[in-house]
């Protein structure tokens, strides 16, 4: 998945709002990032991939992205998160936030993927229920991201919170 993944980081700031938005928003796509990473080392290798106007998605080749991508390696990864802003924040409900906007990743990636997500490492069982191998998936996961996406950025505006009762007695006091 794209974009819509930001639509959780956005929907996920009003229930931790000592987390700065850009980390909330980094740690959505955490697993892409490490993905990059891994492919560059080359410990990863990308699906072969073609795209169809009647098939959707079409894999020639299944990829191998079981550090960045795998269900196991996942949780790792967003039970680190969550540990380290535990320790930055002080704060355990942020952390705990913050890893779950990291495992949302896998998540969305999990309704949109073909079957590339292994649960362990290679030879392990293949995930994805494949909305983007379907012709009219790819329309339809771009529509949800769009959704994800809008509805994420809805939340964080309604829900941002207007200058506090506490600021308006200091500058009162001030004036
Ligand atoms: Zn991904």
């Amino acid at each position: 998945m794209g974009p819509g993944h930001f639509g959780i980081g956005f929907a996920a700031k009003p229930a931790a709002p000592k987390a700065p938005l850009w980390a909330l928003l980094l740690a959505t796509e955490l697993l892409d990032i490490l993905s990059i990473a891994f492919l560059t080392l080359g410990i990863e290798q990308a699906s072969v991939t073609e795209t169809t106007l009647s098939q959707g998605l079409v894999y020639k080749s299944i990829g191998y992205i079981p550090w960045s991508h795998g269900l196991l390696m996942s949780i790792v990864w967003s039970l680190l998160a969550a540990g380290i802003t535990c320790l930055i924040s002080k704060d355990i409900k942020t952390g705990g936030i913050m890893g779950l906007a990291v495992f949302s990743h896998w998540v969305l990636d999990f309704i949109v993927h073909g079957p590339d997500l292994p649960l362990l490492f290679g030879g392990s069982p293949m995930t994805g229920l494949g909305l983007w191998t379907s012709g009219p998936g790819l329309i339809i996961s771009a529509i949800l991201e769009l959704v994800i996406l809008a509805g994420g950025i809805a939340i964080y505006i309604i829900t941002r919170k207007r200058p506090t009762k506490g600021y308006n007695q200091a500058t009162n006091k001030a004036g």
